[in-house]
């Protein structure tokens, strides 16, 4: 274990799966280290209009700022990185593209779409290969081959739409806390007395909080969205690479 006993996860990939994933392993007590190698794919969108909570649709850029914001929040550290090689032994250890850096983890989330290349030599890791993509075979948790490493969103081969790759990473960050000594029930924030006045402890995960705290939070939360959404957000949608240099 690293850091004075406190697991650490390494998510591959600060995407729309990899972000939700570092969120909920970084909510469940674990040194979350998420790796960004490049932008998330999602930053080519014209306009969200398929994420839940947003009925007239979200500037992609937008949301993908703010998903990290909370990923970073909820305790995860967003750290530049592109992982090019992957020793799985215990611990696992990272290469990083430049070479001089490795990184160690326990547990490794893989959300590095469309990049699998480092896993090609990692025994026990299977690859879908279908036309020019690559994904990684898991079973319905998420789980490679080789204990610990894990795999989510669209690499893992989930629909191409944003709520599922985000759903997928909060799911196969669950699956890990349920695999790891973590005591966990679920990522829940309830109001005062939902367990206790029924005699019940917070289960681990859980937590609850009075009036005045759940007040205090929506005050932040509308004062943080209403300076999120003041001005339109500055960026503009990437292009496709292969239109980038105006030959396509
Ligand atoms: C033009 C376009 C429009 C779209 N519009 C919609 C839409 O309207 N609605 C919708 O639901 N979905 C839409 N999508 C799909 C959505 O963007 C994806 O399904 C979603 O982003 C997939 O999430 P992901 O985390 O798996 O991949 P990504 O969000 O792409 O994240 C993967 C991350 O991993 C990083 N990475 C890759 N290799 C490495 C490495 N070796 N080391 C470290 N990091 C690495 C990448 O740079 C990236 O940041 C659209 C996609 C495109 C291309």
């Amino acid at each position: 274990m690293s850091e004075a006993e406190t697991p650490r996860a390494v998510v591959i990939g600060a995407g729309v799966a990899g972000l939700t994933a570092g969120t909920f392993t970084a909510r469940a007590g674990f040194d979350t280290i998420v790796l960004s190698g490049g932008e998330s794919i999602l930053r080519r969108n014209a306009h969200l209009e398929n994420v839940p909570g947003f009925p007239a649709g979200v500037d992609a850029r937008r949301f993908v700022d703010l998903l990290a914001e909370q990923t970073e929040r909820n305790g995860a550290r967003i750290e530049s990185g592109r992982v090019t090689g992957l020793d799985a032994g215990a611990p696992f250890v990272l290469e990083l593209e430049d070479g001089s850096s490795e990184l160690r983890a326990d547990y490794v989330i893989v959300a590095s779409w469309s990049d699998a290349s480092y896993l090609r030599s990692v025994p026990g890791v299977g690859l879908l290969e279908r036309g020019s993509k690559t994904y990684v075979d898991v079973d319905e948790r998420g789980r490679t081959g080789v204990e610990g490493l894990y795999a989510a969103g669209r690499i893992a081969e989930k629909p191409h739409q944003t709520v599922v790759c985000a759903g997928h990473g909060a799911e196969v960050a669950i699956a890990l806390v349920e695999d790891s000594e973590v005591p966990f029930y679920h990522d829940w924030v309830v109001p005062e007395g939902y367990f206790t006045d029924r005699g019940r402890e917070i289960p681990p995960g859980c937590e609850e909080i009075d009036e005045a705290e759940r007040k205090r939070r929506e005050r932040e939360s509308i004062a943080r969205m209403q300076d999120a959404f003041e001005e339109p957000h500055p960026g503009e949608p990437t292009t496709h690479p292969s239109l980038e240099d105006g030959s396509g």
